[in-house]
């Protein structure tokens, strides 16, 4: 497994990130020992870093695996949406108390769309950084989906990590194109951010050019570290391999392919529609005004994912 330093803050990660979000209630819920495992799993293959949140309820998880894996050999970062700082404060207790640790290497501000987001997130920064000062964080960042977040991030001076959407498809991103995603990076990476990129695989619905999506963002030097969900032992030895070699296994490709999966909708949908347009099989209706799919008609083509400017349609 390759490691890079998160630009200048000095911690030391796994190419592969494991997203833990899959883990969690929001899409797999998986048992905990199951989930824990999975981390283990990983670990034991290098990966030496994993993304949470706040509201993706994977606390338990990381804290389980924490008996097996030492803390001082594991990189954990989380995000939360707190614009205050009393909900700051809240939601670094959270993370150290579920968790059972004393120091994060990464906080995060969850979302941040551009410089003025940032800016009404100024109370919750405030106490993150004076937190980084006393050494309960080691690094303070923002994850985002737009290309105006990541240039917002590099204005800032603050911000030492950035963790941006990426991909081939350029699904998700929510103000441009692939290319000037790439482009605010390079520059975040030329100012001495470190960044580590999401949704390599737009959520699953590049699931079908696994390979050749995964090897898009792998290709890009300016990237630290790509996070991915995992929710199998197959699937995290499916990355290992990829990312030191750049190619899986024709067995494990095989199985892969027949792991049952499904369109899931988060309930962030707004009811627009547009969706349900696209779908030619008319697997997604609204149901008092959110999106619905009927799994017995999807056929997972994914054409109704591109639709969604609000990024709430995914495989899992
Ligand atoms: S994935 Fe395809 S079939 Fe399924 S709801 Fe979306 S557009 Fe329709
Ligand atoms: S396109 Fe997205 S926001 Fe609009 S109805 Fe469909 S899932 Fe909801």
């Amino acid at each position: 497994m390759l490691y890079n330093n998160l630009g200048k803050t000095g911690i030391e990660v796994s190419k592969l990130c494991y997203g833990s979000l899959t883990l969690g209630p929001m899409q797999t819920d998986m048992s905990l020992d199951k989930g824990s495992e999975l981390i283990c799993n990983a670990f034991d293959q290098g990966v030496n870093f994993i993304d949470t949140a706040q509201s993706y309820g994977t606390y338990k998880y990381i804290r389980e695996s924490l008996k097996k894996i030492e803390r001082s050999k594991f990189v954990i970062f989380t995000k939360t949406y707190a614009y205050t700082k009393k909900l700051a404060e809240e939601a670094l207790k959270q993370a150290f108390d579920e968790i059972g640790i004393d120091y994060i290497d990464g906080f995060l501000l969850h979302e941040q769309e551009s410089e003025h987001t940032l800016r009404g997130h100024y109370e919750a920064t405030e106490y993150f950084l004076k937190m980084k000062e006393k050494g309960y964080i080691r690094s303070f960042g923002i994850s985002t989906h737009n290309i105006a977040g990541v240039k917002g991030a590099i204005k800032s001076g603050y911000v030492d990590v950035v963790h941006p959407l990426f991909n081939k498809a350029s699904i998700g991103i929510g103000d441009g194109e692939k290319e000037e995603m790439y482009q605010a990076i390079i520059e975040a990476k030329n100012k001495g951010l470190g960044v580590y990129s999401m949704k390599p695989l737009g959520g699953g619905n590049l699931i079908d050019t696994y390979e050749e999506s995964l090897k898009y963002v792998l290709e890009k030097q300016y990237i630290d570290s790509i996070a991915i969900g995992m929710q199998s032992k197959e699937e995290i030895l499916a990355n290992v391999q990829m990312f030191d070699r750049g190619y899986v296994d024709a067995s494990l490709k095989e199985n892969l392919k027949n792991v049952n999966r499904k369109l899931l909708i988060n309930d962030w949908c707004i009811g627009c529609g547009k969706c349900v347009k696209r779908c030619n099989y008319g697997a997604i209706k609204l149901i008092e005004n959110k999106a619905v799919v009927d799994h017995d008609k999807c056929i997972l083509c994914t054409y109704c994912a591109k639709e969604c400017a609000d990024f709430c349609i995914k495989v899992i």
